[in-house]
């Protein structure tokens, strides 16, 4: 698997790692995790919120994992990171964490809290690297000087053939400061196979011909042939998890990229999860405690309003 630089860090990570949003928490989901670590996807992606640490931990036992987890922003409170870093700890089963990063700005909470319980996780060797996820070039730049030992080594953001919103700054700015892009939704979350995208597919699938590539080869090599991106894809089969592994170790004639280029202006763009939803939840401390519990309820792991009658 081709590698990428983490930052300015000196750590290479694999150039596409595993994303495990609602990744079956079975042993399916366990299975498809090892088949992409094992065709070289070695860094796993999760978070405190998708309820997958569990299953992460059980996938990566016996494995070199490099793996990445997220705090959720009603807890970024001091104390509550630290306690959140140990629940993630425990459950992925690791004695720390190689990326630990903020899931979404929270601008109810003043960040150089945020960051101060975030370089004390690094101090007692809970974390080895901090990053972020969701944040513009000015909270990233907030952050950051709200830091005092660490440097944030990546930021993770939206960012496929079909949503390139991060072109607009953020993706020069974190190549300019030196901090990796971890594109997440590489496929636009499976919006890359709506009906509306079928001619960009079809475009895509004629290019990967030449290079004896699929479609979503080709869509995952234009995303990490950008500077200082890596992908991390989420696919719940074996078969998904090998096609990805092999989509970093080509090149694509300047042709072809330019063809695709040309094209991309003809489609919709798919509106970023951050560009909708990003300015409501990013002033709202308590929406992503609402978010939380009503997945446990869902769970069965709090109490419904419906059961509580
Ligand atoms: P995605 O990776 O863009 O797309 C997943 C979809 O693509 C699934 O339907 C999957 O199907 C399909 N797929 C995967 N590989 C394929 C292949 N080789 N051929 C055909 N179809 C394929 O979606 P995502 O889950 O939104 O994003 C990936 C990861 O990014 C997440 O799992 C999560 O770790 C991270 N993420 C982070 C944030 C954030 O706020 N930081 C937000 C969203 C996502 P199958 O499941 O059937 O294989």
């Amino acid at each position: 698997m081709e590698t990428i630089g983490l930052g300015k860090t000196g750590e290479k990570v694999p150039t596409i790692g595993i994303g495990t949003w609602k990744m079956n928490r079975d042993e399916s989901g366990i299975a498809a995790i090892r088949a992409g670590m094992d065709a070289g996807m070695w860094l796993v992606d999760t978070a405190e919120m998708y309820g997958t640490e569990e299953t992460v931990g059980r996938a990566i036992k016996g494995y070199n994992a490099f793996v990445a987890t997220k705090v959720s922003p009603h807890h970024f409170h001091y104390d509550d990171v630290i306690r959140a870093c140990d629940a993630s700890l425990k459950r992925l089963g690791v004695k720390h964490i190689d990326l630990y990063q903020l899931h979404w700005p929270n601008t109810g909470i003043p960040i150089r809290e945020t960051m101060g319980a975030m370089e004390k996780l690094v101090d007692d060797g809970k974390v080895r690297y901090i990053g972020v996820s969701n944040f513009s070039i000015e909270e990233m730049t907030e952050a950051q000087e709200s830091m005092k030992r660490y440097e944030i080594v990546s930021n993770q953001v939206e960012y496929s053939i079909i949503t390139r919103d991060i072109e607009k700054g953020l993706l020069r700015f974190s190549n300019d400061v030196g901090a990796t892009v971890i594109a997440y939704s590489p496929f636009g979350s499976g919006k890359l196979f709506d009906k509306r995208y079928a001619e960009l597919l079809s475009l895509i699938d004629n290019i990967g011909l030449k290079y004896s590539r699929t479609a979503t080869q080709v869509a995952l090599n234009w995303v990490v042939s950008h500077k200082g991106v890596s992908a991390i894809p989420k696919a719940g089969s074996a078969e998904h998890m090998k096609q990805n592994a092999e989509s970093a170790n080509f090149a694509m004639s300047k042709d072809d990229h330019k063809r695709i280029s040309d094209a991309l202006s003809r489609f919709p763009e798919n509106r970023p999860i951050a560009g909708s939803l990003g300015p409501i939840v990013k002033k709202t401390s308590s929406f992503w405690g609402r978010v939380v519990r009503y997945r446990e309820a869902m769970r069965g792991t709090l109490p419904t309003a419906k059961s509580r009658k």
